[in-house]
């Protein structure tokens, strides 16, 4: 049965039908034959958990937990976990897809993976976050390991929560297994550079793009959407740093822009207190929708996926849209973006913020040889990885007359492609 025709309602989501999308559109350009696509494209393993915990009220509450193993031929899989209300099979298995991807781009020995726990953790106390933390890696030891599949961060998760999953995983061996997730406290065997690896890949593609487009970075105006680990990070590299002005920043609660530029240390300085910027009132309002139509150089999701849609690429008023956030644009924009091609330059996800997989990797290799590098060689690495992808996309992309994602796309499967039939149908 082909690709499009396949039913898969354990799937049924929006990002899962767009990742569906994007791949036959790739698959289609490379010519992959009808009876490889679906063994490329449908994850290997799904698991789904209740996960229950005591409440502080003294109830019981019982969460859904998941993880998604997309595919298991080039090595283990790895993937983040998100903690967050949208969390369901279909969004966890879209988001291994797209890491499957990105390993591959990025020539890490890695499948996609993917989990998460579907709840808003704003409505968690500490200890009742901890209790779900444990209780859903409890869950999944029969089905992860550091050689099997290796858990790291997402949105709402974070060191604290890696923490609390290794060491549940090690209570269970018996002894600790540094190795298990990534992401975690450097005094737990965290990698230096880990937890800015995203933002800061993320702005050193920025420049590199900066630099094909032959753009001064200090005469250069910026958008973010996301005021968390990438968007933070992005932005503060890229206004320390390269001297990008930042007009406009947003998080889930509230968006901000001013045309003559945003006092970023404000941001900052608030956020130290603050848990978001709903009250933050050092800067003009705008909607959230309007803000990422505002005229910048640079726009970058850096929050949810699906923001820029059909409705508001034509929209766009940037010359370089850099996706920190996984599946920021759907294919509906994509075509409207493929037309827009010499207008704005696009640094796709699976590229762009690869900085975090890319140093989880460097973290993994840490754990496994039980030997730390400094940040410098952390961040050296890090920028020859990202730049080594970037220049073989471009080159690809000018070359055959493609968008940016559709080069990293079909560098990223053939690569797959290529270990799947080497290998033979086990993984
Ligand atoms: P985070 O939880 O640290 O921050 C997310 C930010 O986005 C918060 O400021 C939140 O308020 C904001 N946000 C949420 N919904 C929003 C909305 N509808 N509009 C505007 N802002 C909104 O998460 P993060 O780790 O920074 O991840 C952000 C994105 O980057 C996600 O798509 C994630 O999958 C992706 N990503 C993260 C990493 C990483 O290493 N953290 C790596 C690769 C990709």
């Amino acid at each position: 049965m082909s690709i499009e025709a396949h039913p898969f309602s354990l799937y049924n989501d929006p990002a899962f039908d767009m990742a569906k999308e994007q791949f036959r559109v790739i698959s289609e350009y490379m010519n992959i034959p009808s009876d490889e696509r679906d063994r490329l494209f449908y994850p290997k393993r799904a698991i789904s958990v209740s996960v229950p915990i005591h409440k502080d009220d003294g109830t019981t509450a019982v969460y859904q937990g998941y993880r998604v193993q997309h595919h298991l031929s080039m090595g283990p899989t790895k993937g983040g976990t998100r903690f967050a209300p949208s969390v369901n099979m279909g969004e966890v298995a879209a988001l291994s897809i797209w890491m499957s991807w990105k390993c591959a781009l990025a020539g890490l020995p890695y499948g996609g993976a993917k989990g998460g726990v579907c709840v808003d953790v704003r409505s968690l106390s500490p200890r009742e976050l901890e209790a779900l933390s444990r209780r859903y890696m409890q869950e999944m030891i029969p089905f992860v390991g550091p050689k099997i599949d290796v858990m790291g961060p997402d949105m709402g998760t974070n060191e604290q929560v890696m923490a609390w999953f290794m060491d549940t995983y090690s209570m269970y061996v018996g002894y600790s297994v540094n190795e298990i997730v990534t992401g975690k406290p450097i005094y737990l065997g965290g990698s230096l550079g880990r937890r800015e690896s995203t933002g800061r890949g993320v702005a050193f593609l920025v420049e590199r793009a900066l630099d094909v487009l032959k753009i001064d970075a200090e005469k250069c105006t910026c958008i973010v959407q996301g005021f968390g680990n990438v968007g933070a990070i992005a932005a503060a590299s890229l206004y320390y740093k390269a001297g990008v002005k930042i007009v406009g920043l947003s998080d889930a609660y509230a968006a901000f822009y001013d045309a003559k530029g945003l006092k970023f240390e404000d941001f900052e300085e608030h956020m130290r207190t603050n848990r978001d910027l709903s009250n933050f009132t050092g800067a003009p309002r705008i909607s959230p929708e309007d803000m990422l139509i505002q005229p910048c150089d640079i726009l970058i999701p850096a929050a949810v996926d699906r923001v820029i849609h059909g409705g508001n690429a034509g929209q766009l008023k940037c010359r370089i849209l850099a996706e920190g956030a996984n599946g920021p644009t759907t294919p509906e924009a994509d075509a409207i973006l493929d037309q827009r091609w010499n207008d704005i330059f696009v640094i796709p996800d699976i590229l762009c913020n690869a900085g975090g997989v890319i140093v989880s990797y460097f973290e993994w290799v840490q754990d496994l040889a039980a030997f730390f590098w400094n940040e410098t060689e952390v961040t050296d690495k890090l920028f020859r990885i990202l730049d080594h992808s970037f220049q073989a996309v471009v080159r690809k992309a000018k070359t055959e007359k493609i968008s940016h994602r559709t080069a990293a796309m079909a560098i990223a499967v053939e690569r797959v492609r290529k270990a799947k039939n080497t290998r033979g149908l086990f993984p």
